[in-house]
């Protein structure tokens, strides 16, 4: 067996100890004679799992008492539309803050509920920086401010946490949750898919303040009313239980390596290695400005682009891949979520040196 060093943007890559953990434990969990995928969602042994992992969750983060911790399908483009259903409180109109494509992708869906602000944008910078809160023009009747902290494509990310007084601050976090500690007092609402930095794809994670829900739209599904389903301890329809089960092994791999304080500081570490790289290269370059670099998504250029194939494929060659960025915006993209080890960047800018002296 051979494994490669994968930098894809999500599904993407889990840490090893959890998947030899769960290949040792799929036939028969715990005694209980069952695959997890094969147990009731009602039983004993499942509720435990669910139960655990919320417990988890909630240590990792600090999560406070007056907020539910939800375990939901439909991924986070599915909480674009779920959040206004549920947020909207008779409120007309709701506050986006436009960070680049995936924010702008939550704006078109939001649409179709409520008049929409774009109250900040980064659009003058390309989306290589995040607009300065001075910038913003919030509105104090929204219903809430929606940010994406980390644009998963474009790859800048706040570091920081914006400020909107008693409008509830809704952010979605799926490429950048359990990176870093996060106070989530500051935040009404936090969502994310699971498949960057807690599992597989198929759950989506909601910790949500208990005052902003029951009120939701009539229209609103009962599986995406979040106060049917924290009644129901999401549990009104079938969660997507594996899922459950796995986020719940990272979440002990994510306690067993320091928690997020020492997540943080792996992260920081390991997303210096490529970037100092970068900045003193004269053949590759970060379009990024400095002070917003995601730390989970890198992506980078090559300034001569007729070698991004050249390049893509020597990587590949050496066991590393998914590092062509996305469609919409060319060049490269390193993901490097909590999972990836600070080995798989060394190597990666190694091949950098290397590819550079061959072709500068
Ligand atoms: C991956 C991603 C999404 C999309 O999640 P789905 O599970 O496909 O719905 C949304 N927002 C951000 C920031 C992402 O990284």
């Amino acid at each position: 067996m051979s494994r490669v060093i994968n930098f894809s943007a999500g599904p993407a890559a889990l840490p090893e100890p959890v998947l030899r953990q769960a290949a040792t434990e799929m036939l028969d969990w715990h005694g209980s004679g069952m695959s997890v995928m094969e147990m009731s969602h009602r039983g004993k042994e499942f509720i435990s799992i669910h139960a655990q992992t919320e417990a988890l969750l909630r240590e990792l983060l600090g999560v406070p008492g007056n907020y539910k911790v939800l375990f939901l399908q439909g991924g986070a483009i599915g909480q674009n539309a779920i959040v206004p259903m549920n947020l909207l409180r008779g409120k007309a109109s709701a506050d986006y803050i436009n960070t680049g494509e995936w924010s702008k992708k939550s704006i078109k869906e939001a649409k179709a509920y409520c008049k929409i602000n774009v109250a900040g944008t980064g659009e003058a910078s390309g989306y290589t920086a995040i607009p300065k809160q001075s910038d913003w023009k919030l509105d104090p009747d929204a219903a809430y401010v929606h940010i994406c902290s980390n644009e998963t494509i474009g790859g800048v990310e706040y570091h920081w946490t914006p400020d909107t007084g008693a409008v509830p601050l809704v952010a979605d976090m799926s490429s950048n949750i359990l990176s870093k500690p996060i106070d989530v007092s500051k935040f009404g609402l936090i969502y994310a898919g699971a498949q960057k930095n807690m599992g597989p794809s198929g759950l989506t994670v909601v910790i949500v303040r208990d005052d902003l829900i029951g009120n939701a739209l009539p229209i609103t599904p009962s599986a995406f009313d979040y106060k049917q389903q924290a009644d129901n301890d999401s549990m009104l329809n079938t969660p997507p239980t594996y899922a459950i089960y796995i986020a719940g092994l990272v979440y002990q791999w994510v306690k067993d390596q320091g928690g997020l304080q020492a997540m943080a500081e792996h992260n920081q570490k390991k997303a210096a290695v490529l970037y100092d790289y970068l900045d003193q290269s004269n053949f590759f370059s970060s379009p990024i400005a400095r002070e917003d670099r995601s730390l989970m998504n890198v992506p980078f250029k090559l300034k001569n682009e007729s070698l991004d194939d050249a390049f893509l494929k020597g990587a590949q060659a050496r066991g590393m891949v998914q590092l062509k960025g996305h469609r919409s915006v060319g060049g490269m993209r390193a993901s490097i979520y909590n999972a990836m080890p600070v080995e798989g960047v060394k190597a990666l800018v190694a091949y950098m040196q290397e590819f550079e002296k061959q072709n500068a």
